[in-house]
């Protein structure tokens, strides 16, 4: 008994959450190893059809489909499979210290992670506009754990937190001054924990903090970051991640007025027409194909055009990006890929970087076949070109336990 209180002590679990508006995604790590002791999936939250995955290292599968009519229910379904005697991971849910949760959009307001209260739970509130789809869905899975863990610190981790470094003549559009101050209309940028975490990887390799840094994490949402000294100092996505990248399913830059006139072409209303540039454009727009680059390769490699014309725009606005964040930066000492497509697939990373010598960029092509995390700076390159891949749930639980522990 004594052993078993011992042990409980020493233990530093936590709980990280993402809830998206159907789903609830969820990792436990044991911060004394920051390893995963179990992670899973409640997906169709509230739609017929919806189950949970759970995985406990080491344990079988547990699978558990029944109607699951919101988060609650979904969330008590999560903490049934984490104590559960077979499957489970933990002999009661009191062993977790503490709640970490993704939050898409956090606005001006909140510039590092918080813990929730009642006043972040309305920062939270405030910014809902700006990320309509996630940022209820997180105010759901944060007032959910609130309910079912109750005395619990929770700790919500802002996607665009990292971001808020940038100066004003980079976040401001060329917009009358008063749209901003009126609504806060701002390049925002997103995908902050995954650039934070990239950087911090890079740091500890290299040793040093006086980096410039582009990183680049490419996958169904892609963005670039342009990192100075271990703060971000530009990005590529907006207001909404809908703008920088051309990406699997999003347009990226676009002329305003194109957006206007496609609405008035095909009779669409300001919903349908963010709804398009959002869900139907991209790769999978222009190839007609497939958002997956799995798929957009092996259709381009049996001789389909509009798939080989989908990869040759992704990557190159990749490359207009990286020379624009090189001058922003005033030269580049690393570029690291990160995401689905810039941890696997080194096509796409080899043709971002051709012909960059004169930024005293190269690859070494063999090194660029490996896996996991690498290093592909080829020979005489005065750029170090990295594969480091991210860990955003890590990240967020690392937030949490510096701030709630
Ligand atoms: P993410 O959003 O970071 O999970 O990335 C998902 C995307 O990564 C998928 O849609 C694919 O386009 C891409 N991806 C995953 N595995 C590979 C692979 N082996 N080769 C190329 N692309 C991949």
């Amino acid at each position: 008994m004594k052993k078993y209180a011992e042990d409980e002590e020493n233990m530093t679990y936590i709980l990280v959450i993402n809830a998206g508006s159907s789903s609830i995604k969820y990792q436990l790590i044991d911060m004394d190893n920051e390893e995963v002791k179990a992670k899973g999936l409640v997906e169709r939250i509230g739609i017929e059809g919806s189950q949970l995955t759970h995985t406990t290292i080491g344990k079988e599968k547990l699978v558990v489909k029944k109607f699951l009519k919101d988060h609650g229910e979904g969330m008590q379904e999560v903490i049934k499979a984490m104590v559960d005697p077979v499957y489970g991971a933990v002999a009661s849910m009191d062993e977790i210290q503490a709640i970490g949760h993704r939050v898409l959009h956090g606005g001006e307001r909140f510039t590092q992670p918080s813990i929730v209260d009642e006043e972040v739970l309305d920062g939270i509130r405030e910014y809902i506009e700006l990320g309509p789809l996630h940022n209820p869905a997180n105010i759901k899975g944060i007032e959910t754990c609130m309910e079912l863990m109750p005395g619990k610190p929770n700790v919500a981790v802002f996607d665009t937190a990292f971001h808020q470094t940038m100066p004003d003549y980079a976040y401001l559009y060329g917009i009358p001054y008063e749209a901003y101050k009126d609504y806060k209309i701002r390049k925002y940028g997103f995908h902050g924990t995954s650039h934070r975490y990239i950087t911090m990887q890079i740091e500890n390799k290299l040793g040093r903090k006086d980096l410039r840094i582009i990183t680049c994490h490419l996958g169904n949402g892609s963005s670039l970051a342009a990192v100075k000294d271990g703060k971000c100092i530009d990005t590529s996505m907006g207001l909404t991640p809908l703008e920088g990248l051309i990406m699997g399913t999003r347009s990226g830059d676009i002329d305003p007025t194109a957006v206007t006139y496609l609405m008035k072409k095909y009779g669409m209303t300001a919903e349908e027409t963010v709804n398009y540039l959002n869900k139907k454009s991209g790769v999978l727009g222009i190839s007609g194909v497939s958002s997956d680059f799995r798929d957009l390769e092996s259709a381009a490699n049996e001789g389909n055009k509009k798939a080989q014309l989908a990869l040759d725009m992704f990557v190159y606005r990749i490359k207009k990006y990286i020379g624009a964040f090189a001058a922003a930066l005033g030269g580049v000492d690393v570029i690291a890929f990160a995401g689905g497509i810039g941890e696997n697939d080194g096509y796409v990373r080899a043709e971002c970087l051709k012909g960059m010598e004169y930024l005293g960029v190269c690859i070494d092509e063999e090194a660029n076949k490996g896996r996991g995390e690498l290093d592909i700076t080829g020979e005489g390159s005065k750029v170090k070109v990295l594969v480091i891949p991210t860990n955003e749930e890590l990240m967020i639980a690392r937030e949490t336990k510096a701030l709630a522990l």
